[in-house]
């Protein structure tokens, strides 16, 4: 038996005995052993050869359940890859299934799923963040090599940060969205979860790339000269708790010592103003993107059939986007995003990457979310959603624990420097 067969065995079983505590996976490819052993004969091999990949539920697999972790599309089987599947089929990779999430990408917890709540590998009994919560718990559980997420205000990175792995937002337009059912399309955004940076960005170099059928895509210049003399930005956000912003101040002076980078301190206009730039935002695009969910196409009408944070999202929009408020809610914030991206882009003329906690505070207990004021829940990605929407490319990495409890750094580049990105969070890794 060859090594790939082999691992995916481990990572079944590893499934099979943690699965029905952690409620990770919806559906797992029962066809992935087969698909294994096909690969050990190949001799010309792809750039992702051999590694076993989890999919959040709200991207497209051929054959498979994908849902996003709601009743409206509860069987749905998905019947076309997205694009980003299509490539890292094409480089050899293995799809082992796809993961929880919270319903339709709305939330960052993974208290809001239709199946479940997903539980933290790193800290069982508190939340593993979200909306990618499956994607983050399945690396941090041993039950796949990377993992796709998304991230429209930080689901990929607050996962990644609970959960203790590295999870990497791309800028906007580097990754195809072709596939990924919509959350709010001016902001979503596909990007991998795993173990390492290195991981990461072998995923990433897969996934990119211009794709006719994504108009958003756009081919970012890859940089091949070593990174340079590196100045940090230091961005300081109203809200951290002390404990995280100390350990992160220390993760931050430990690593500009050691690689001898220049640090310097940086403002961002209006950034105290992103939580309410980005909801009403998400609200219109939301309600937009979910009116094909009608009950005559996919499943269900997604009125009847979905969860509570959905239909909130869903009459909000429907209010907020009504002819007598134009002007008001979307354009509005359509205007302070605008001021919030071109102070990014002159923060990035003066430095090469700004830094900053990837959550303001550590993870709740498990169920607790359903019970805070909304305001304290939407307040949690005030460190994550900025990236979204100046469309920049952002990453959390692990940065040390607090009581047992993972807390991740976040680094964040310019619009179009993925790779410096990949390049200068690797010498962050602890
Ligand atoms: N928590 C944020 C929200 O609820 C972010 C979601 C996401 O990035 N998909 O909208």
């Amino acid at each position: 038996m060859g090594a790939i067969v082999t691992k995916v065995q481990m990572y079944l079983e590893v499934i099979k005995k943690k699965n029905e505590d952690l409620n990770i996976f919806l559906h797992v490819n029962e066809n992935i052993l087969n698909e294994a052993k096909v690969l050990e004969g190949k001799k010309i091999k792809g750039a992702l050869y051999g590694v076993v990949v989890a999919v959040k539920s709200n991207i497209n697999v051929q054959g498979m359940v994908t849902n996003c972790a709601s009743h409206v599309l509860e069987n749905y089987v998905a019947p076309y890859d997205a694009t980003v599947i299509q490539k890292l089929k094409a480089a050899d990779a293995l799809i082992i299934g796809m993961v929880n999430m919270d319903e339709f990408a709305a939330g960052g917890s993974g208290e809001n799923s239709a199946f479940g709540l997903t539980k933290n590998p790193a800290a069982p009994t508190l939340i593993p963040g979200g909306s990618s919560s499956g994607s983050a718990a399945a690396v941090a559980a041993g039950m796949c090599d990377v993992a796709l997420g998304s991230d429209t205000g930080g689901s990929i990175r607050t996962p990644a940060s609970h959960c203790g792995v590295v999870g990497m937002k791309p800028s906007y337009g580097a990754v195809s969205r072709y596939g990924l059912i919509d959350l709010s399309m001016s902001l979503d955004q596909i990007g991998p979860l795993g173990k390492t940076v290195g991981d990461v960005a072998k995923v990433l170099e897969v996934i990119q790339g211009v794709d006719a059928q994504d108009p958003t895509t756009v081919s970012y210049p890859f940089l091949s000269e070593k990174l340079k003399q590196t100045t940090v930005g230091i961005l300081t956000i109203k809200g951290v708790a002390p404990a995280i912003q100390k350990l992160i101040d220390a993760r931050v002076a430990a690593v500009v010592k050691k690689q001898r980078w220049k640090t310097k301190k940086v403002t961002i206009d209006s950034i105290d103003l992103a939580v309410e730039t980005y909801y009403p935002l998400v609200y219109s695009e939301f309600f937009s993107a979910t009116r094909r969910f009608d009950g005559r196409r996919y499943g269900k009408q997604i009125e009847e059939a979905a969860g509570k944070e959905v239909l909130r999202r869903i009459y909000g929009g429907s209010e907020i986007t009504q002819a007598e408020f134009a002007g008001k809610y979307y354009q509005k914030a359509l205007g302070v995003k605008h001021v919030i991206a071109d102070s990014f882009v002159e923060a990035f003329e003066q430095v090469d990457c700004i830094v900053l906690p990837t959550c303001p505070g550590l993870p709740w207990k498990l169920g607790a979310g359903t019970k805070m004021p909304l305001a304290e829940v939407y307040a949690a990605d005030a460190l994550t959603i900025p990236a979204n929407l100046a469309g920049c490319c952002a990453i959390s990495v692990p940065a040390g624990e607090i009581k047992g409890v993972p807390v991740g750094l976040q680094v964040m580049c310019g619009k179009g420097e993925d790779e410096k990105l990949l390049r200068i969070a690797k010498e962050c890794e602890l």
